[in-house]
């Protein structure tokens, strides 16, 4: 998508601090960190949300899950946890209409999930 932030973070035409990329998809550092650990874990392909994917992106979505493993290894969260969250829509504040997983950790997070 042309006028998508992501998208140009994907193509290098906005700087960002990235920490993980291959075909599939893009890992970033959240310009605004809401724990110790905050990464955005983006498919290359573009989707507003979880509600424009299709069959045809169940192996995108599988190995951005194995993405996501690795990089809490990386990122040194495995040991003591980390969340994974993708907002949709309004309600959830999505503010970013490029999919996106939230990757947080290094704190200690509330069970409460609203
Ligand atoms: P969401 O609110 O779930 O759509 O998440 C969007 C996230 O993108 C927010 O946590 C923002 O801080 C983050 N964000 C927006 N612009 C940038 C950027 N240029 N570089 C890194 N993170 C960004």
């Amino acid at each position: 998508m042309n006028n998508c932030i992501f998208c140009k973070i994907i193509k290098d035409e906005i700087p960002s601090a990235k920490v993980y990329e291959d075909e599939l998809c893009f890992a970033f550092k959240d310009i605004n960190p809401q724990a110790p650990v905050h990464v955005l874990v983006v498919p290359k392909k573009h989707a507003a949300s979880v509600l424009e994917l299709c069959e045809d992106d169940k192996e995108l979505l599988g190995h951005i899950q194995l993405v996501i493993g690795k990089l809490a290894n990386d990122l040194g969260v495995a040991e003591t946890g980390f969340r994974v969250m993708t907002n949709c829509g309004k309600d959830a504040c999505q503010s970013v209409a490029h999919l996106h997983y939230h990757l947080l950790g290094g704190v200690q997070m509330s069970e409460k999930m609203v």
